[in-house]
């Protein structure tokens, strides 16, 4: 993939549990770019407490999208960083085709064009399964699974040696079927819009996460 000399700036898009924040943190250690995740920068701000926040806890525990200028806001704030010079990925950004949109405009007025936008396709039925056993340690944010990713050691993390866990409260199966809809009613008019422009790649997430990451380093020409 040719970039444009401002360097690497990826869409990873797809339905909740699709993988795409693992494979974001993933790509974000092969290339060091930063990693931006929409949904890590609201849980931060949900948990500070702040009447902004609880608003924003409300939202993402109901499985509801919050209000496009506010996620706007947040993210051109963030990719004016110095640390975003060399490109960025996102994740969870945009959801919403409104927010495709202003996400063009913003790079357009900086000169930088999209390189790729990559949806991760996962069928409903193994999305609930992956999202309903997922947690993740407390101390470093290493993703596990019930079933699919335990630690080496049971209650001990594989990365940091943390002993903390912990579940998303939007993590149930309920919220996950509100998730679910919004996707559909939401975010998935994106893809088409991303299709058009011609920056859209679709890969098959069901595989083993080595496998999605190799296809999508195939997509990028990175390794
Ligand atoms: P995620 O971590 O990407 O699954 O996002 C968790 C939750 O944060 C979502 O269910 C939404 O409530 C909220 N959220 C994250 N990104 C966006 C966005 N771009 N627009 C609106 N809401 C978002």
């Amino acid at each position: 993939m040719t970039q444009d000399g401002l360097g690497m700036h990826v869409v990873f898009t797809g339905a909740p549990g699709c993988g795409k924040g693992t494979q974001a943190r993933l790509l974000k250690e092969r290339v060091a770019i930063p990693h931006l995740s929409t949904g890590e920068m609201l849980r931060a701000e949900a948990a500070t407490g702040s009447a902004l926040g609880s608003e924003i806890k409300a939202l993402i525990d109901g499985g509801n999208l919050v209000p496009d200028d506010m996620i706007i806001k947040m993210l051109s704030k963030r990719i004016d960083a110095d640390d975003c010079k060399k490109g960025f990925i996102l994740d969870g950004f945009p959801r919403t085709l409104p927010q495709a949109e202003v996400l063009e405009e913003m790079l357009s007025k900086k000169g930088i064009t999209l390189n790729a936008v990559i949806e991760i396709q996962v069928p409903d039925e193994i999305i609930m399964e992956r999202i309903l056993g997922r947690y993740a340690c407390m101390t470093c944010g290493q993703g596990y699974h019930d079933k699919y990713q335990k630690p080496k050691v049971y209650g001990v993390c594989d990365n940091c040696g943390g002993t903390d866990f912990y579940r998303r409260i939007d993590d149930n199966r309920s919220t996950v079927q509100n998730r679910l809809v919004n996707y559909r009613a939401l975010t998935y008019p994106t893809i088409p819009y991303f299709e058009s422009k011609g920056l859209l790649r679709t890969v098959d997430g069901t595989g083993s996460i080595a496998a999605v990451a190799k296809k999508i380093d195939d997509i990028l020409a990175v390794g």
